[in-house]
């Protein structure tokens, strides 16, 4: 449906501003607006106005919102206009853009009286009427207007059991247009609805008709702003006045969604708004405004959550893109601060968790090194420790060698001279002549005994070193041990009976012959026994053997000073001697340690039994034959 206004040319608006074009660098255009910013319907209408003027450096834009939903009366009208005639008198507007009934109806009013005969371009026209501009020159722009089919269909589709409709109207125009398109497009719905008309009826003719509908029937708010009696009412008053006489859903066919309607199928604001937009551009670029029709705006499906709910519509049956407003705001949308602060929060936590396991991974792994690097130290530690005493007891033992050495050598230099002492001694005495046979006699065994105890001396290095350098031989043969210790015996009785001691040789009745070293054995007796007469001032001093099946067990026992405990674990060591308080003893310390290497090359193992003051037994197995 196209409206035409009564105008004449927007040229001849601007030609009486501007001769030679614009008289100004940039086009001036004001936006006229009824009402306030943050009034949603408004803001819409701005918004689809400023997504057409995008290009806002080559305007110049004044822009005015009159408040009229806050104040309305004439008194503020009239001081509106004085304001707008005060701050517009020198200046030269190019072109106003109307958002709503409000500014237009100003603009009727008092555009020729504060901005001459400028071009209007409006929007938003909740109630447009052509015989509104009768008289009026150079307006145009969008009105908005109204489908019926589309409500008709809208209604079968969310009330299938409906088969009644009433259509409210007044005889003004636009009352009487819509009936009339109404009654021709009925037609297409004959088989479903029957449609009954309430035009231009008394409020209480429409309550006494309204209150009787059934459940079949739904009401049309078709336009019902003019009353019989010529006067008019809002359209706030008019739907209150409808919906309180009937109980039946009420829709629209007109943008007064939010009234108390169910909804409709009714125009957008954002649309309107960007079409008298591009008029305004239009009319910039030189149109001519007689030639720019005024437009119906698009259609769009709108309702009322509220009224939804009341008549138990189904969300899902209302038309996809459908716009629903008092739709309770969703969790989100209520709480969408605090919730995006949570997230926040709740992110934040969630990164200083994820450090705080970064750190603690971290500080497990440097725990886990410390730990290994302790352990590595630990262990260099106790090497450490170990390699110390090792070295402690290196340094001991070459402390003690060193000590052992030098008794030895003082030992060893006393063993040589003490013998030498009575050979040199005693030859001179013999060589004076006056000695009788039996002093000779004497002084000759003093000298050979001296001879005997140095050969002992040299046997007992030779021996030690031949240990030493590992070159000791083993010879062996037959022993027939009775005579052999026979001997032993022989030798030794002379050195017993003037120490006052009894040596007594034991044995088993019959001869043992076993095979072995002899002179090796002979040391060892020798060793031994010279160490018992030596370490035993009375008493006696016994050596023998036993036979122990393919054994034999061999002995020395004495009932001398006996060996302290602290010094049996070192007694067979080489240059060890005890320290029991007597130094007269003699000796280099070797006697033992020969014995132990001798008796351990014949197969044999030497140990020792001892009791301070009471006595020792040297003792030993060494096996029959030697293989
Ligand atoms: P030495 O030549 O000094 O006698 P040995 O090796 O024969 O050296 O003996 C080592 C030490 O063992 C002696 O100094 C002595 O103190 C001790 N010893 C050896 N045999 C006996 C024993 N029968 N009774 C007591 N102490 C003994």
């Amino acid at each position: 449906m196209v409206f035409t206004a009564h105008m004449s040319t927007a040229q001849v608006a601007l030609d009486d501003h501007n001769p030679s074009g614009l008289r100004h660098n940039k086009a001036r255009i004001l936006i006229l607006n009824s009402y306030h910013q943050g009034y949603n319907w408004s803001d819409s209408i701005m918004q689809g106005v400023f997504s057409e003027l995008d290009d806002i450096n080559s305007y110049e834009l004044f822009v005015e919102f009159m408040d009229t939903k806050r104040y309305s009366d004439s008194t503020y009208y009239e001081l509106l206009k004085n304001v707008y005639l005060y701050k517009y008198k020198n200046l030269d507007i190019d072109v106003i853009l109307s958002c709503d009934d409000n500014a237009l109806n100003f603009l009727l009013q008092y555009r020729d009286r504060i901005f001459s005969k400028v071009p209007v371009s409006f929007c938003g026209i909740n109630d447009f009427h052509p015989y509104i501009l009768e008289g009026k020159e150079l307006y145009t722009g969008v009105c908005e207007t109204y489908n019926v089919v589309a409500n008709l269909k809208l209604i079968e589709r969310l009330h299938p059991n409906v088969n009644h409709v009433v259509v409210v109207a007044d005889v003004t125009k636009t009352g009487q247009d819509m009936i009339a398109m109404m009654k021709r497009e009925e037609g297409k719905f004959k088989d479903k609805l029957h449609i009954d008309y309430l035009i231009n009826k008394e409020p209480e003719e429409m309550k006494t008709y309204l209150n009787r509908l059934d459940d079949d029937t739904v009401v049309i708010w078709g336009i019902y702003l003019r009353l019989p009696d010529g006067n008019f009412i809002s359209s706030e008053e008019s739907i209150s006045l409808i919906t309180s006489y009937t109980s039946r859903p009420v829709y629209c066919i007109w943008d007064v969604v939010g009234l108390g309607v169910v909804g409709g199928n009714i125009t957008t604001p954002s649309f309107q708004g960007a079409e008298a937009a591009r008029i305004v551009k239009r009319i910039l670029k030189g149109e001519n405004v007689s030639d720019i029709e005024i437009k119906e705006s698009p259609m769009l499906y709108k309702f009322d959550y509220n009224l939804l709910k009341k008549f138990n519509i189904p969300l899902d049956a209302i038309p996809e893109g459908s716009v629903i407003i008092n739709k309770p705001a969703s969790f989100w949308q209520e709480h969408k601060r605090l919730a995006i602060t949570l997230l926040s929060v709740f992110a934040s936590l969630i990164t200083v968790v994820f450090a705080l396991g970064y750190l603690y991974r971290k500080s497990k792994r440097v725990q886990f090194e410390i730990k290994s690097k302790n352990a590595k130290l630990l262990q260099i530690r106790s090497k450490l420790l170990r390699t110390n005493r090792k070295l402690e007891k290196s340094k001991k033992r070459a402390e003690e060698s060193v000590r052992l050495k030098t008794a030895f050598l003082a030992n060893l230099s006393h063993e040589i001279r003490t013998p030498m002492n009575g050979i040199i001694g005693f030859t001179s005495i013999l060589q004076e002549s006056n000695l009788n046979e039996e002093e000779q006699k004497l002084y000759l065994d003093i000298i050979n005994t001296s001879g005997q105890r140095m050969v002992r001396l040299i046997d007992d290095l030779v021996n030690i070193s031949k240990i030493e350098s590992g070159t000791v031989e083993l010879h062996y043969s037959e022993i027939n041990l009775i005579p052999f210790f026979n001997e032993i015996n022989f030798f030794f009785s002379k050195e017993a009976i003037d120490r006052s001691l009894s040596l007594e040789f034991v044995h088993e009745l019959d001869d043992l012959v076993i095979v072995s070293d002899r002179n090796k054995l002979e040391q060892i007796f020798y060793n031994l026994i010279k160490n018992a007469l030596k370490y035993t001032r009375k008493g006696y001093v016994k050596f023998g053997y036993v036979r122990r099946n393919e054994l034999v067990e061999f002995f020395v026992e004495d009932t001398g000073i006996g060996v302290p405990i602290e010094a049996r674990k070192s007694i067979f060591d080489r240059f060890h001697q005890v320290s029991n308080g007597d130094s007269t003893k003699g000796g280099i310390g070797l006697g033992l340690s020969i014995v132990k290497e001798f008796v351990e090359m014949l197969g044999g193992k030497i140990q020792f039994a001892s009791e301070v003051n009471e006595g020792s037994r040297f003792y030993f197995n060494l096996p029959l034959d030697k293989g």
